[in-house]
């Protein structure tokens, strides 16, 4: 089966289509473009910026970095209905910490009131905080997401000051 060339979720049906690579819709395609550009940019520019941001202070409190990619999980449910999501923030340690924990209450409190998934997902996404808030990234080394955030930003300026010029 089909899967996306940029979140590798696999596609039942539909999707899109560019470059002979398939996504699940605009958004991964655009994101993969992106994503292609940003690869080809040259390791020093980009490590350059890597160590701005993470030296940097954060975009959240502006308080005092390192700023690091931090990950958080959470999940609602209303009977049938039960909506789940990931999310990277890049921000400094205490903001990362703070978000992660209010994930996990806001999981705690609305997760588990659908079903099935709510029940089956509030664990998974609870288990998922804890082990975010435990392999936190290293404060003195930037870490591989964070070079991945920053290559995708800096190709998305990268294709709007293309589409401003042309
Ligand atoms: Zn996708
Ligand atoms: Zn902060």
């Amino acid at each position: 089966m089909a899967t996306c060339a940029y979140c590798n979720t696999t596609i039942l049906f539909g999707g899109k289509r560019q470059d002979g690579m398939r996504f699940c819709n605009a958004k991964c395609a655009e994101r993969g473009r992106l994503s292609s550009i940003g690869s080809q940019l040259p390791s020093a520019d980009v490590l350059h910026f890597v160590r701005q941001v993470h030296q940097g202070n954060c975009p959240r409190c502006s308080g005092e970095g390192p700023v690091d990619v931090y990950k958080s999980y959470r999940v609602w449910s209303a009977l049938f209905l039960t909506s789940w999501s990931s999310h990277q923030i890049v921000c400094c340690r205490s903001c990362g910490t703070k978000k992660t924990l209010l994930d996990t209450l806001y999981s705690t409190a609305l997760g588990w009131w659908g079903v099935p998934w709510g029940v089956v997902m509030t664990p998974v996404q609870i288990v998922r905080n804890i082990k975010a808030l435990i392999q936190r990234p290293n404060p003195k080394v930037p870490t591989a997401e964070l070079e991945r955030m920053v290559r995708l930003h800096m190709a998305s300026s990268i294709a709007k000051a293309h589409k401003n010029s042309s």
